[in-house]
């Protein structure tokens, strides 16, 4: 490698923070993929008929500084008060050595989802602590790897109920005392599905017969602990599904949902050490029974082992995935929060079983001492047993009270007319329950010693977290290097490109990170009064209106989570428009094959028919198939959902003309728009004729993905879509939320934001121009060693390509896998594997990385092909050789060595680096050994005998 001094021009090293080459290595690329100029392969490459007719334009990129001065600005416009707001949100404390060695520490927070085992071991077995401690609170028997939020956890508890129930009924019970966000999220799940949802007391209102299933908070939203033993057994007597939504604080006191009989548990894990964010990202967990794991939606890590027949983890039973199982899916949740469900795991390895329980005691005195002083100054407590939430009846003085106690810095819970209600956290100070007396007009010292409230009958007796990983010595130097020790197994975005298609690896600046863990942007809960909140406003605001600009839509909704919940939410909107137009029967979905999984699957979640559309030889949609099939569901057709540019990698000329005859036929058309960084300043969806898309804020706007979440799919509706959006029950609308929290993951937009006002509508799209090129560069260097399955008619690629290594296969025996399991010799993170083609990879370098980057990626694939000519030629036998072996680890460099090719050849393929370079953990893992023997927990600990001896 060769460095060149280069001028130094501020204005360029602006944007040159995200954009990798160079204008001198931009020009090398340029020639080998013989192209004039960047603007005259972007003319060649993006159809004349789509380019956008104005530049993005909103004034010169900001600086570093200018950019975090702007963000300080809007943070200090927040005003982070004590929120004693409950209602699934609390305060908590991040332990600061998981904030920085986890949260802040891109060897986490850029890798990718599991699914190469080999280089995911590391937060592979932080998830597996996760379902451990999980499985562990609630007594059930298997956990996943999370999911989005409480709410669309309980949406996915409903739903799964309704499959494994053996009951034909369509009517779900939902405990009153659920979070009112529950209640509205499992209605906007239930209507389209014809289910219908009964809201009420469990203990009075549920008739077991009538449901396929209920849910129970626990505690309820307004406090009170209740044993759900009884009316569960009812439940099971008619075939019926109990669902507990448990605190997982509150389990480290209280009878288990598992012990009282529950099928499924739910909740949510932020207030293990994952601040409130104003709504998020948090990990919401589901524990099930034995019986029904197969069932439970979301990722799941199980155990299984390598080549060697060491342990080794992975994702298990992935043909549950739902992209897999397109329109027979069940569910389409995709990307989850991996990040923050390994925080809220490290938090339980931090603190052990002894320091969760004595938190939760802590939580539950302070609660007590509360109630006791409200009593002293007149107030009766409407709860007879509770863990950390009281209400109380203060007849008219209401508002006085919530006012006196907002003038002091504590934000209380209004209840009804005449009720307030309060939830204690872990960062309740005895100051903070003074104040409170005081705005109830009582004048105490919180010094006393308080008893308990919850009686014997409802106290947890049974043992959890006894795995010896949560009682590692406390010292910090240990957990540090714990962390660090998981970290290292991994290969994340801050070792080496990952150049997964449709994924959009790109870099997540660290200025851009920065902000997220600001207390005035992390510590808001979601439901503060607005004028708290002003800096998200003004955040939101002027991303949403960015992302208007770049997208030719009218309005946003930041609701989504994920990609994923995007799509359902515009498909819901969609649904509600024909609804409002009298057209309920509209009820089909024209959907290529090409589509990314979760497409089916969200089309299925709102009672759509999935009508598949064929692809032409070239890749693109069959334009007459699709009109063939528009003409003959033309009394029904409710929407098409296309991926622009395709997920093959190309800009379709076509694309117009889907959006028109889907509008003759009176559909929506739907644009996914994961790939949007191939359009971002060149192109607009809404220009194009497409009438809602989501945006992967976790893709092109630099969210990284933190090992399979967070995400943000925010959606961007044009203006007759607007009245259809979804709403909530803390801001309106008339249509019902996605998401547990107004904003989706509020928590996670300055990232986006930032990067919007770093890079400038210019910026933005230099970006999209340079993401082309590098795939471009990357298809035209390795042409002749593999083929790239579609290009446009000027032999032009998008942002990404395919690469054909079914040839491989019939040569040399070479599988995919085997490409794949061979790059990660050479330091790489396999591009994205048999999808949408098997057999094939999918490359998408973005505008990211350098030419030295992806030149060392392309002579890691050349090499690769030399490989398989040699064991087609016979140099190299076919069963036994590098690409069949890999990954190699070091346990390939000792001991006896009978394999037909050299350590060095095995150890040291072209585009390693031989110092410091990455070893993968383990040897190939068996996948089909993990689904036999199932194991979703943390191993026995003499599997953990890591030191030699
Ligand atoms: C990533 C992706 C999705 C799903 O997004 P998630 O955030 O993972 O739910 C949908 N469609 C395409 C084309 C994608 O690449």
């Amino acid at each position: 490698m060769t460095f060149k001094r280069t001028d130094y021009q501020p204005y360029d090293f602006a944007n040159r923070r995200h954009i990798g080459p160079s204008p001198e290595e931009m020009a090398e690329m340029l020639k080998v993929v013989g192209a004039e100029s960047l603007d005259a392969l972007i003319d060649e490459t993006v159809p004349k008929a789509i380019r956008q007719a104005e530049p993005l334009a909103w004034g010169a990129p900001m600086t570093e500084r200018e950019a975090l001065d702007r963000l300080r600005e809007t943070a200090n416009m927040n005003r982070n008060l004590v929120s004693l707001l409950g209602q699934g949100y609390h305060g908590t404390i991040t332990p600061p050595v998981i904030q920085r060695n986890i949260l802040e520490n891109p060897a986490w927070y850029t890798a990718y989802t599991p699914y190469q085992p080999e280089i995911s071991q590391g937060r592979l077995e932080a998830l597996l602590n996760f379902q451990t401690m999980v499985c562990d609170l609630t007594g059930l028997d298997v956990a996943n790897a999370s999911l989005l939020d409480e709410a669309t956890a309980a949406a996915e508890a409903m739903a799964m109920a309704e499959r494994v129930s053996k009951s034909k009924r369509t009517t779900f019970f939902v405990d009153a005392e659920c979070h009112p966000q529950t209640i509205a999220v499992v209605r906007t799940r239930a209507e389209p599905l014809g289910w219908d949802v009964v809201v009420g007391d469990p203990m009075s209102d549920l008739d077991p017969a009538q449901v396929f299933g209920a849910i129970f908070q626990y505690p309820g939203t307004n406090g009170q602990v209740r044993d759900f033993t009884d009316v569960i057994a009812k439940l099971h007597g008619e075939n019926a599904i109990a669902i507990v939504a448990a605190d997982p604080l509150a389990l480290a006191l209280l009878k288990t949902p598992g012990e009282m009989g529950a099928d499924i548990a739910y909740g949510s894990t932020q207030r293990f050490g994952v601040p409130m964010g104003y709504g998020g990202p948090h990990a919401a967990y589901m524990a099930v029974k034995d019986q029904y794991k197969r069932s439970i939606p979301g990722r799941l890590v199980g155990v299984s082992v390598d080549a060697r027949g060491n342990r080794a983890y992975r994702l298990a039973l992935q043909t549950r995935e739902q992209h897999i199982r397109r329109e027979k899916a069940t569910s389409n949740i995709c990307t989850a929060q991996v990040l923050l469900a390994v925080m809220a795991s490290m938090y339980g390895v931090f603190h052990g079983p002894l320091g969760i329980k004595a938190i939760a005691q802590r939580v539950h005195e302070r609660t007590v001492m509360l109630a006791e002083g409200l009593e002293k100054i007149g107030y009766a407590i409407d709860q007879d047993v509770f863990f950390d939430t009281i209400s109380v009846d203060v007849g008219r003085l209401q508002g006085a009270i919530i006012r006196s106690a907002l003038e002091a810095g504590i934000n209380l819970r209004p209840l009804g007319k005449n009720r307030i209600a309060i939830t204690l956290d872990e960062r309740t100070r005895p100051g903070v329950i003074e104040t409170v007396w005081r705005a109830f007009g009582g004048e105490m010292k919180a010094d006393g010693k308080a008893g308990w409230r919850i009686p014997d009958k409802h106290l947890r007796k049974s043992d959890y977290m006894t795995h010896p990983i949560f009682h590692m010595n406390r010292a910090e130097s240990e957990m540090t290097r714990y962390i660090r020790r998981l970290s290292d197994r991994d290969l994340a975005l801050d070792r080496s490109m990952i150049p997964l298609g449709s994924c959009t690896m790109k870099l997540n600046a660290t200025a851009e990170m920065l902000p997220i863990t600001w207390p005035e942007f992390s510590e808001l809960h979601p439901f503060v009064p607005a004028d708290q909140a002003l800096g998200y406003r003004h955040l939101i605001d002027d991303l949403s209106q960015k992302l208007c600009q770049i997208t030719g839509y009218d309005a946003i909704s930041m609701q989504p989570n994920s990609g994923a919940q995007g799509e359902y939410a515009g498909l819901l909107t969609i649904r509600a428009y024909h609804l409002a137009n009298g057209n309920a029967h509209r009820d089909v979905c024209l959907i290529p094959t090409s589509a990314h999984g979760t497409n089916p699957a969200s089309a299925q979640m709102v009672g759509m028919k999935v009508i598949v559309v064929a692809a032409a030889d070239n890749g693109d949609i069959d334009v007459e198939d699709f009109r063939a099939k528009a003409e003959q569901h033309s009394e029904n057709l409710a929407a098409c959902m296309i991926t622009y540019p395709s997920t093959h990698g190309v800009f379709e000329e076509t694309v117009r003309d889907i959006c028109a005859i889907t509008h003759e036929h009176g559909g929506q058309v739907y644009l996914d728009g994961a790939n949007l960084n191939a359009l971002v300043g060149l192109a607009r969806p809404g220009d194009i004729g497409a009438d809602v898309s989501h945006l992967n804020l976790h893709k092109t706007f630099c969210i990284p993905h933190g090992g399979g979440g967070p995400g943000m799919g925010p959606i961007g509706v044009k203006a007759h879509l607007i009245p259809y959006l979804p709403g909530h029950p803390q801001n309106g609308g008339d249509h019902g939320p996605v998401s547990a929290a107004p904003f989706g993951s509020p928590s996670i937009l300055p990232i986006s934001w930032s990067y919007c006002l770093m890079m400038g509508g210019e910026g933005l799209t230099q970006a999209t121009k340079v993401a082309i090129l590098s795939a471009n560069y990357i298809a035209k260097r390795l042409e002749g060693a593999f083929d790239v399955l579609y290009k446009s008619k000027a032999g032009r690629v998008a942002h990404e390509c395919i690469i054909d290594t079914r040839p491989l296969q019939q040569s040399a025996g070479v599988t995919v896998e085997d490409v794949a399991k061979r790059l990660i010799d050479s330091g790489f993170h396999a591009p994205t594997m048999s999808w949408p083609v098997s057999g094939t990879l999918m490359v998408e370098p973005t505008e990211s990385e350098t030419k030295a980057e992806i030149d060392r990626f392309c002579e890691a694939m050349l090499a690769i092909a030399r490989e398989a000519k040699d064991i087609e030629e016979g140099g190299l036998d076919r069963d036994n050789n590098p690409l069949k072996n890999a990954p190699h680890t070091v346990e390939d460099l000792v001991g006896e060595w009978n394999r037909p090719y050299s350590r060095e050849q095995a150890c040291f393929p072209p585009g390693s680096f031989r110092v410091g370079k990455y070893w993968s953990p383990v040897n190939r893992v068996d996948n089909v050994y993990g689904d036999r023997n199932l194991m979703c927990s943390c191993p026995p600990v003499s599997e953990y005998l890591e030191v030699a001896e």
